[in-house]
């Protein structure tokens, strides 16, 4: 039987992909390629390219797989986009987890691991933040994941799909060997933009708001290196796999760095200088994000390998002076 992974040529669903046919899985994936590159995917992956709210296309690959569970990353993700273009995410996330589950449930698959977000909790009220903290989404991506969790909530109460939500904290890294790594255009998240003017691919990095109630004043965020966020997946579909039922998991290592602290670090590990201008806030952002993530370590088992934020850079590194043009394929 196969796992089906959906979103699997983007930056985390790639990552999950190889490491699953490297532990002897059967994968397939499914991937419109709005954002992902077909390059990142395994070739050791079966591989069908389409759209999940397409559900005569999800069908044919649901007929051609014999699928076990589902592996769920094809979502958009970019918070600044999604106050803009709020209805974009509802319908490609939101609806398109109606669309997963309906023909799930024709096929009578009843397991499902969802790439959910810290986002889905908003400005939090308390610091580390619980999984049973309130969900309240600051910006419309964080909603759009959270009715995702609900959806699937009811989904499991109706057809016993049963699930696993993890809630990422903020993933950054790429595979040691360079071979796959982080490539999005436009390029939004603060590491991949620090090492792009570390490269001089840009002029400065523009630093967004030095007036939080931070130590330092800029946003402080928990960030968890990609193979263990793959890892992580890999265990939940096991728990799910025995019997379990459904839950809800932080991914994050619970410590936090703030903007200014990646820059240092990411100076120390480059070696270059890495200009920085202070920018204004941007919209939708909460000060400090850190997750509490001992429920992952102790129900999962979950062990991340990286614990050091120096030694993730260094993998995004390699990644981006090995692809300094990314897959090059836009
Ligand atoms: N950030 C920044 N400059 C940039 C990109 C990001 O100061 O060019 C900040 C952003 O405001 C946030 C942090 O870096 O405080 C992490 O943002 P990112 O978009 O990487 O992830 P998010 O926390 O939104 O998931």
């Amino acid at each position: 039987m196969s796992i089906l992974v959906l979103g699997g040529a983007g930056y985390i669903g790639s990552h999950t992909v190889d490491q699953l046919v490297n532990q002897g899985f059967d994968v397939a994936v499914v991937d419109s390629l709005i954002t992902g590159h077909r390059a990142a995917v395994n070739t050791q992956a079966r591989f069908y390219e389409g759209d999940i709210r397409d559900k005569d296309f999800m069908r044919t690959v649901f007929d051609q797989e014999d699928v076990e569970g589902v592996i769920h990353f094809a979502a958009f993700s970019i918070v600044p986009e999604s106050m803009k273009a709020p209805l974009k995410y509802f319908d490609n996330n939101t609806y398109g987890m109606t669309a997963l589950l309906e023909v799930m449930t024709e096929f009578d698959v009843k397991k499902i691991v969802f790439s959910s977000t810290a986002a889905t909790y908003g400005e939090p009220r308390s610091i580390p933040i619980k999984e049973t903290d309130p969900q309240i989404p600051t910006n419309p991506y964080g909603e759009s994941k959270l009715m995702m969790e609900t959806m699937m909530r009811w989904a499991d109460k109706a057809y016993g799909i049963k699930f696993v939500a993890l809630r990422y904290f903020n993933v950054a890294g790429a595979k040691a060997d360079g071979s796959i790594g982080e490539d999005h255009h436009p390029e939004t998240h603060l590491l991949p933009i620090v090492l792009q003017v570390a490269a001089g691919d840009r002029a400065e990095l523009s630093i967004f708001g030095d007036d939080y109630e931070t130590p330092d004043g800029t946003n402080v965020r928990d960030y968890v290196h990609v193979l263990d966020l793959a890892d992580a997946h890999i265990l939940a579909f096991k728990y799910l796999a025995a019997g379990n039922g459904s839950n809800a998991f932080n991914l994050g290592s619970s410590t936090g760095f703030s903007n200014m602290e990646i820059v240092k670090a990411a100076r120390k590990v480059t070696g270059k200088a890495i200009p920085t201008q202070i920018a204004p806030r941007r919209a939708g952002d909460p000060s400090t994000l850190i997750a509490a993530s001992d429920k992952a370590r102790g129900t999962l088992g979950w062990q991340p390998k990286y614990d050091n934020i120096e030694a993730i850079i260094e993998t995004a590194w390699n990644w981006h002076l090995s692809h300094p043009a990314g897959y090059a394929d836009r």
